[in-house]
């Protein structure tokens, strides 16, 4: 059972059946699920979905698949943790950290997944795909494992190695390509074409994009049924930062939450940064990049949803805001030292960003703000790995501990030069 109907065109609002199809035959838009907003009101209360299960499947009746083609691996449902010494530290009265490095595949990316491929099995399909920075081929790669499905997951070759032995181990067939995330994509468009797969991103995608709502239900649902005042979010293709927004916006449409007012800002690495860029020109129109930036899961240069993150920036008051990598860096050290978070890259460019912006006065003090932290930092160990401090290296001696431990009190208290 599901309340979806049909695939809208979000350009000219051609309808078509719910299929494995992604644009739209006469405008060439990109298509989107509908819903029967009526019917899921009448079928769903905040008691039906907090007597629910403790995973994001606590959302079927707002999802676009049947929940018993469901591969339930625990996605969903991650903490909304209060923030107060990152708060302190950038300098906000009330700051909240959405912790989705804690999934099970340690990234948001479970979400868009867990969606896919429950659709992709109702369609009756017996092979699973995707074209990845990382993180996705992680999540195809242990969703297909565990529903017993072949999977292809095509990524470059220039990723962490957390994140390829992070797809390795579930033994799918895994492809690297000599080149950049888009000429990946560029591919698996062409391979999507001639083979009977489903590709998560490609010909899945309207359902797979649906996955990135459940991130905003949550959130309302853990601050007591409300939104926000504002929400820092990553952006690659930009899709995750518009669909937290249509999560919102539904929730009121269903009448779960009142009409959310909540200011949406993304964040992008200086490095990879067309969404950020167009939005400092005032443009709804970015123009491609050639990513070079350690936060590999953002490396997009030419976003798909960055037209519509665009808009939704406008429609919001939001904004974005992007960071160099050595701030990315800083940002990652800031979330572990302050809150006992280890995120990966992506996560150092939200909290950097956010912190950026509450220095230049986007984001006021007083704004009730959520941090969207989408990976967990033991996949991108490269980044930080010359960053943190020495481990003091002694015999197993207590006059050795003693002594290393004074001699690194005395280096701490009296730096070299002062
Ligand atoms: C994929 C990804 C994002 C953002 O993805 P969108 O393409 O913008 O939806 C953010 N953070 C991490 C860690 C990711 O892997
Ligand atoms: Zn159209």
């Amino acid at each position: 059972m599901s309340y979806s109907h049909a695939l809208r065109c979000r350009e000219c609002g051609r309808e078509y059946p719910l299929d494995p199809i992604f644009s739209c035959e006469f405008c060439f838009g990109p298509l989107e699920v509908a819903y029967d907003y009526e019917a899921i009101a009448a079928n769903t209360t905040r008691e039906s979905i907090e007597a629910g299960p403790t995973t994001l499947w606590r959302y079927a009746n707002l999802l676009p698949c049947d929940v018993d083609y469901k591969v339930d691996i625990g996605t969903g449902f991650t903490p909304l943790i209060k923030a107060d010494r990152l708060a302190k530290a950038v300098g906000l009265d009330t700051l909240w950290v959405k912790n989705d490095t804690v999934n099970p595949t340690w990234s948001f990316k479970d979400r868009v997944v867990s969606v896919a491929i429950a659709r992709a099995r109702q369609f009756g399909f017996e092979a699973m795909a995707c074209a990845s920075t990382g993180n996705l081929a992680n999540s195809v790669a242990a969703h297909s494992a565990a529903a017993g499905m072949d999977c292809f997951v095509f990524i470059p070759d220039d990723l962490e190695q957390g994140k390829v032995v992070g797809s390795g181990i579930y033994d799918p067939t895994l492809v690297m390509i000599e080149g950049s995330y888009d000429d990946v994509n560029r591919l698996c468009t062409e391979v999507a074409s001639v083979r009977p797969w489903a590709f998560v991103n490609i010909n899945v995608r309207p359902y797979y994009a649906e996955g990135s709502r459940t991130l905003g239900f949550e959130i309302a649902e853990q601050l007591g049924w409300r939104t926000p005042d504002h929400v820092v979010s990553p952006m690659a293709s930009g899709s995750l930062y518009t669909k937290i927004w249509k999560g919102f916006q539904e929730f009121h449409k269903v009448g779960l939450i009142d009409e959310p007012k909540t200011r949406m800002s993304g964040a992008q690495a200086a490095g990879c940064s067309p969404i950020a860029t167009a939005y400092e020109a005032g443009t709804l129109n970015f123009v491609p990049q050639k990513p070079n930036t350690i936060a590999r899961s953002l490396a997009i240069g030419n976003p798909a949803d960055g037209y519509y993150a665009l808009k939704t920036m406008e429609e919001t008051k939001g904004g974005a805001e992007m960071v160099t990598d050595d701030e990315i860096v800083e940002g990652i050290k800031l979330l572990a030292e302050t809150e006992g978070i280890f995120a990966e890259t992506a996560g150092g460019v939200t909290v950097a960003c956010l912190k950026k912006m509450v220095e230049s006065g986007h984001i006021a003090r007083d704004e009730e703000s959520v941090a969207v932290i989408t990976g967990g930092g033991l996949k991108t160990i490269e980044a930080v790995a010359d960053k943190v401090s020495e481990p003091l290296r002694i015999p197993a001696r207590l006059e050795d501990f003693d002594s290393a431990l004074a001699a690194r009190d005395e280096r701490v208290l009296t730096p070299a030069g002062a």
